[in-house]
């Protein structure tokens, strides 16, 4: 098969393990900067156009859309999805993702656990607004923040009231929720790949520190899911629309808690701890699902 890799950048971890995982099953491969695609969007045969060709018909690709360019870039995999060629997450599921607070409520109407949370434009109540997620201490998140940069735990509902006056003052959206203590300052990714889990890893943070992020220095391990955990993370994924989600848990007193889906979850840290060929995985499972130049997916803008 002839498959995309839509990312900015071939040099990074992600994108070259694909590539290379592609490769040694014999397909072809190619990394496309999705910031220099740029389309006629009114021909009625749509086309990409790539450094001033038209790109060939790809049976499949494979959006690696940073959290900064989530507008552009969803706009080419959605230009790439008209012209009939599948990606292994639909556009709107990328866009869908993105939105904490739309991830939120879509995954909590369907049931699936996650932390009390709080949400508001400019209250006149914040002592209100705190109180309803249970109370001090509280996490403090910017609705669209990214690698842990915008997420704040505070201690007292003096610093939580505090914090969310500046933050507002900055009129930045943001999402008030319960602390899960009982985490430790760790988390669970789950990779889920065509409704399964392929791989998993526990994130601890730092000491001192209650953010797992690994860009916030930040180490993973083995970890062995309950069932409960392995049927949140799928069921978040669908829910999510996903066929390829980066699904983060917290293991709370009330069992496992979701708190995002990401749409392009990294490999290095995932692969590094399991030492699976998860990139190896994702072109297994794209080879499987998008049949070869006739693939239709839904489009739906
Ligand atoms: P980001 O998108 O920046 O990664 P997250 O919502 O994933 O933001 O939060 C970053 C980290 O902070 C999480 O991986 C987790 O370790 C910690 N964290 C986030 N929310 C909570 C919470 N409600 N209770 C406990 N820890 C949390
Ligand atoms: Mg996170």
């Amino acid at each position: 098969m002839k498959i995309a890799v839509l990312s900015r950048n071939p040099k990074l971890y992600s994108t070259r393990r694909l590539i290379e995982a592609g490769e040694q099953r014999g397909h072809e491969m190619h990394v496309i900067d999705t910031m220099h695609c740029y389309m006629d969007v009114t021909s009625s045969r749509p086309s990409v156009r790539y450094k001033g060709k038209a790109l060939p018909k790809f049976d499949a690709v494979i959006p690696r859309i940073g959290a900064s360019v989530t507008f552009y870039g969803t706009s080419v995999v959605r230009q790439f999805e008209m012209m009939g060629t599948y990606s292994i997450n639909e556009s709107v599921a990328i866009s869908r993702s993105r939105d904490k607070l739309r991830s939120l409520q879509l995954l909590s109407r369907k049931g699936i656990g996650m932390p009390r949370t709080g949400f508001a434009n400019h209250p006149d109540r914040i002592d209100d607004l705190i109180k309803n997620v249970g109370g001090a201490p509280v996490v403090i998140k910017l609705l669209e923040g990214t690698q842990g940069i915008g997420v704040v735990l505070a201690e007292t509902a003096k610093a939580a009231e505090s914090i969310i006056e500046a933050f507002m003052g900055l009129k930045a959206s943001i999402l008030v929720q319960e602390y899960i203590e009982e985490a430790g300052g760790a988390d669970i990714r789950c990779l889920v790949v065509g409704g399964k889990v392929i791989a998993a890893m526990k994130r601890q943070g730092a000491p001192g520190e209650f953010r797992s992020n690994l860009h916030r220095g930040g180490s993973a391990s083995l970890v062995r899911l309950s069932p409960a955990e392995r049927k949140t993370a799928v069921d978040a994924a669908k829910t999510m629309g996903m066929n390829m989600a980066g699904v983060d848990i917290l293991r709370s007193k009330n069992g496992p808690m979701v708190m995002e889906v990401n749409s392009s979850p990294g490999l290095e840290g995932i692969e590094k701890a399991t030492e699976k060929d998860v990139a190896g995985m994702i072109i297994d499972f794209i080879a499987k699902t998008a049949t070869p130049n006739k693939t239709k997916t839904k489009g739906k803008g």
